[in-house]
């Protein structure tokens, strides 16, 4: 009606408004054939004996879950030799991730990230309430751990260590991370996000369970998405000193973990050495990937993941376009460069063909 004044519209919180979008790797249209390398998923599906429990969990999805998933957090803490208050299950560790932050920051506080890293932490930092602050990687798309320590204020509550890095693949060294630790403030939590932990061969970099024992101000984030090969069922964690455990605890989604979820969890841990040989035959991919590109001139950074990275810079879209043209969906991050996650050797060897094609006509 003329004159008539539009009423006012429900806010958004700004730092919601202008959250960038999570991009997630491209999918195989239906109908349509290509290999999956956008995602840093599994390329080997469930275990036949995961499958089963998975079924049989099924029959009981009229029951909510255990609210704490009881039976996964005591065989994880038995597994790891921990505490079983010291551990957190959630929805992926990316939902954990949220929890963390949530427990320990707010409006006005600074969480210092590396960048580039893994797309979901600007977005779980400003979803707290918190102020990230990108500090860039340095040599070989390494983290450059002594210029976070310099970064960290007054006002940081929490620095996240992405390690290996997603999406360029290099992990932090034992040396390196206690040089960072030293120099960090103990009341500022240290977040080692370890999702790829499992496929990690160079003997410098350390394990996080051992760290965590000496230092009360670090958490690890693992998950049962890559190694295990449960991406789809949504399962991770957080360790940590059972005070922080708590808050964590307190934070999280009330009954997060499916049933089915965890059981499946459970069923990967029992089934887990049958599942590390998988990890071996996927890092041996890795292997084969890397030498392939570097006998063919690229230069690429070292991976302790199961993705590696092409630096292209402005050519990254370009290049994820002739890519899928020739049936391999990787994962383009405009403007940087390329993460191509390691999956079935047909895969590596047509990856390997657009990359050779590439070093003939492009680069
Ligand atoms: C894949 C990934 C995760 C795990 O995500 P889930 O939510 O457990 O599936 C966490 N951190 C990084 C850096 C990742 O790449």
């Amino acid at each position: 009606m003329l004159g008539r004044v539009t009423p006012p519209r429900v806010p958004l919180r700004p730092a919601v408004a202008d959250l960038p979008a999570y991009v997630p790797g491209a999918r195989v249209p239906v109908g349509a054939a290509a290999y999956k390398l956008s995602s840093n998923e599994n390329p080997f599906p469930p275990l036949p004996s995961v499958l089963a429990v998975i079924d049989d969990a099924a029959a009981d999805l009229n029951r909510y879950p255990d609210m704490y998933a009881t039976e996964l957090t005591e065989a994880l803490a038995a597994r790891l030799d921990l505490d079983p208050a010291g551990v957190v299950a959630g929805t992926g560790s990316v939902a954990v991730l949220g929890h963390v932050l949530s427990a320990v920051c707010g409006a006005g506080d600074e969480v210092v990230i590396p960048w580039r890293s893994f797309e979901a932490y600007p977005i779980a930092v400003a979803v707290a309430g918190a102020t990230a602050v990108p500090v860039p990687l340095g040599q070989d798309s390494r983290l450059d751990l002594p210029a976070m320590a310099k970064a960290v204020t007054r006002r940081t509550r929490a620095v996240l260590v992405c390690t290996p890095n997603n999406p360029t693949g290099p992990a932090v060294r034992s040396d390196e991370l206690e040089a960072f630790l030293d120099a960090v403030p103990s009341d500022v939590l240290v977040v080692l996000d370890e999702a790829y932990v499992e496929f990690v061969r160079d003997p410098r970099v350390p394990d996080g369970l051992a760290v965590l024992r000496d230092r009360r101000n670090v958490v690890l984030l693992r998950t049962f998405s890559k190694a295990y090969g449960l991406a789809g069922l949504r399962v991770g964690y957080a360790v940590a000193r059972p005070r922080l455990a708590a808050g964590i605890r307190a934070v999280a989604t009330p009954f997060g973990v499916s049933h089915v979820a965890q059981r499946a969890a459970v069923a990967s841990l029992a089934a887990e050495r049958e599942l590390l040989e998988r990890v071996d035959a996927i890092v041996e991919e890795r292997t084969r990937l890397l030498t392939g590109l570097r006998a063919q001139g690229w230069t690429v950074p070292d991976s302790e993941a199961n993705f590696v990275w092409l630096p292209l810079g402005p050519r990254a879209a370009d290049f994820a376009a002739d890519a899928a043209a020739a049936g391999v969906l990787v994962r383009p991050f405009p403007g940087d460069g390329v993460r191509v996650s390691v999956g079935e050797p047909e895969a590596t060897d047509l990856l390997l063909g657009v990359t050779a094609e590439w070093r003939h006509t492009r680069v």
